[in-house]
């Protein structure tokens, strides 16, 4: 089996889903209430999802502390808490609602002791200290692109990265995957999001795998094994 550690499989038709999921183990992650929900039923129904529920940083002004509190009514059946966290680079405006929502789901991970799949664009460091200071064990710093001399922070405090399938044609995932030990690496789509006008989808994990393996110098075999080692310390699966 391969393994996509981020994707939005809510947005994606169920036949497509079954098709993915005969050759890909894939963490769903969600944006909000339904698409929560939308995720906890396709995990219900395709045994290669893994689940998580969470409001996305881009939606914490359309949503309400209401809806916040209906969520965690699903956090104790879900595998992860994601995608959640905090963004500087895209939504700067709206970083104290951000915080106030990233608090609560940190809390939320460690009372239930689920992993975090947290996106943090330009807000790196915030998520890390965060999480650390709250005595998170398990998170994923989805697609990073942060400042590489994190990565070792990232792995003394047992957390993971993933890359992007964009490693395709993004320079910073190279020199990423170049940096990162291979004890922290994973692999992602984030599909079906648009990214320089590919639209990014589970398979492409396949795509992002030989190329990190090129950089890794190793087999590609070899690179799959240790992914699937992290991912399943991560989010225990396989
Ligand atoms: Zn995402």
């Amino acid at each position: 089996m391969l393994y996509d550690a981020h994707t939005h499989l809510h947005e994606f038709l169920d036949s497509r889903i079954e098709e993915f999921s005969r050759e890909i183990v894939m963490v769903g992650v969600s944006d909000d209430y339904p698409s929560s929900k939308r995720t906890m039923d396709l995990a219900e129904k395709f045994s290669n999802v893994i689940p998580c529920v969470g409001i996305h940083p881009w939606n914490v002004d359309k949503v309400s502390i209401d809806e916040l509190r209906q969520l965690e009514r699903l956090v104790s059946e879900a595998g992860c808490i994601g995608e959640v966290g905090l963004d500087r680079r895209f939504v700067p405006q709206t970083f104290d609602r951000q915080l106030e929502f990233f608090r609560t789901f940190v809390e939320w991970a460690r009372d239930y002791d689920l992993p975090l799949n947290i996106h943090a664009p330009d807000a790196w460091r915030d998520a890390l200290e965060l999480i650390r200071r709250s005595d998170v064990n398990k998170a994923l710093f989805h697609w990073y692109t942060g400042p590489l001399n994190l990565l070792g922070e990232i792995r003394d405090y047992g957390y993971y990265i993933s890359i992007n399938a964009a490693i395709k044609i993004q320079e910073k995932s190279r020199l990423v995957a170049r940096e990162a030990p291979l004890d922290i690496i994973l692999l992602e789509s984030d599909g079906p999001y648009e990214y320089r006008g590919i639209t990014l989808e589970p398979p492409m994990v396949k795509d992002a795998a030989l190329i990190v393996a090129e950089i890794k110098g190793v087999h590609l075999d070899e690179l799959w094994d240790r992914v699937r080692e992290n991912f399943s310390r991560l989010f225990k699966h396989v």
